[in-house]
């Protein structure tokens, strides 16, 4: 038997409406994890859909309540066929945002597929039943073809993804054991293009904080006092000018990443940005100067004014405001020491005479991960995923956006490896939510390859 015939079985698969049915049965559970009441839809997604599905592909399944009392349960699913066979983890979330029933085109309703030309409508098409469906599918067909997989797999379903994941990272430091692997493979957002078959190993981190002057108790008239107090929003103005320069320069001492590892560098250079539905102009001249547009949003740290508020915009009165806030965040790349951003910005705002200014952070960062893409698993996966497309993907050394991808890479320590499944324009968390006919077939074929190559015995040795 051989990779051919299984890349024929899954397209078979397709073709003959397999996956479609599969999908909308998935689809019509209603397992909105941000509305009250939804428990028994994402127990029901368990029990009755995905269990009895993995079980028939000689899975061990076990669904865990979430340590988080308000939060939704986890299922690992096992399939063990040898200690001296690579272990693959692989993730997906069987919960969605809410449907917004009412508010989709065409009187669609979100928890049927509708199908319009290329597109599948649907929640949870893209985000992420669509992906996690390709991917179970497409490791039935390896298993039917050859027989067995070839590898062990630990699947980790979540069902909280979309209210930020509660309880997933201390279900993972609590259970280790069960998720010891060599690669963690899984599926979740878009590709860099849609015809672009993609790989992301990591994300930028984001991390907020609040800046805050405050200068009287209440705002006095400006008649009376302008010219004898201090207006806090000028003060603030000036710190952040000494934080960031007019093209968008980050000043401030440690906050910059300006080393590149060659390898992510070379990854970076084949990257194209900005363009696609809706997207806005770029400013060629906006950020760190030294580095290419596609470094600036994958390599560089970036600083962002989210909010800026002085006196009352809705109702200016003829006054000193009391004070002046500012809700910055830094999106920022691996070799940042997160723990000094504060100390560092402390050290800065007291250097340049702005020490009345408080400044506060968020308790939890979201933290940056990367896998280089000279890693054995990364061009391991870059290979495989090559042949099966019949040309060059595309290699995002980390996302610029940010997700939970360190409860993986550091809390497990496992090389990360994300094979997205749709594209920026599916319309995840809103109405409308959909997949490409395209991106679907061509992503069943890819997956299936890749598990293929993963039983095939020519993966990267264990550590020793
Ligand atoms: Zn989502």
């Amino acid at each position: 038997m051989s990779r051919d015939q299984a890349l024929s079985k899954i397209d078979e698969y397709f073709k003959n409406g397999d996956f479609e049915a599969e999908l909308a049965r998935r689809i019509a559970f209603k397992t909105e994890s941000n509305l009250a009441g939804c428990e028994a839809a994402l127990q029901a997604y368990l029990d009755d859909e995905l269990v009895p599905c993995l079980a028939d592909l000689g899975f061990t399944c076990e669904i865990f309540p979430n340590p988080r009392a308000d939060a939704g349960p986890f299922l690992v699913a096992r399939r063990i066929e040898g200690d001296d066979l690579p272990t693959v983890m692989t993730y997906g979330h069987g919960d969605v945002v809410a449907g917004y029933d009412t508010q989709w085109d065409k009187q669609m309703s979100p928890w049927r597929i509708t199908k319009d030309g290329k597109r599948w409508y649907g929640r949870g098409t893209a985000d992420n039943k669509g992906q996690h469906t390709i991917n179970i599918a497409a490791m039935k067909t390896v298993l039917q073809t050859r027989g067995k997989l070839g590898f062990n797999v630990t699947i980790l379903i979540e069902m909280g993804e979309e209210r930020g994941s509660p309880g997933l990272k201390d279900f993972c430091a609590a259970n280790k054991e069960l998720f010891k692997a060599d690669v963690f493979i899984a599926s979740d957002g878009p590709r860099i293009h849609p015809e672009k078959p993609t790989i992301f190993m990591g994300s930028r981190g984001v991390f907020n904080f609040t800046m805050r002057l405050e200068s009287h108790d209440g705002g006095h008239h400006s008649g009376n006092w302008g010219g004898l107090l201090t207006n806090p929003g000028v003060v603030m103005a000036h710190a952040l000018a000494s934080m960031i320069d007019r093209n968008g320069k980050i000043l401030v001492e440690g906050w910059r990443n300006t080393h590149i590892p060659n390898s992510v560098r070379a990854a970076i250079a084949k990257l194209e940005v900005g363009g696609g539905e809706n997207a806005p102009e770029i400013n060629p001249h906006w950020g760190e100067p030294d580095m290419t547009l596609a470094e600036r949003v994958f390599a560089s740290n970036t600083f962002e004014v989210r909010a800026f508020e002085t006196g009352n915009p809705q109702s200016p009165a003829n006054a000193i405001p009391p004070e002046a806030v500012v809700f910055g965040h830094l999106r920022y790349v691996v070799g940042t020491e997160v723990s000094q951003l504060m100390p560092l910005l402390r050290t800065h705002l007291d250097k340049h005479g702005f020490g009345d200014i408080t400044i506060t952070s968020e308790r939890d960062p979201m933290y940056a991960t990367r896998l280089d893409p000279d890693h054995p698993w990364a061009k391991w996966a870059i290979e495989s995923l090559g042949q099966t497309a019949g040309e060059e993907i595309s290699v995002l050394p980390n996302l610029g956006g940010s997700l939970p991808n360190d409860v993986f890479a550091d809390l497990l320590g496992l090389p990360t490896i994300w094979v997205p499944h749709s594209y920026a324009g599916c319309s995840q968390h809103a109405p409308n939510e959909h997949i490409l006919e395209s991106i679907s077939k061509s992503a069943l074929q890819l997956m299936t390859g890749l598990w293929w190559d993963l039983g095939a015995g020519k993966t990267p040795k264990k550590p020793t």
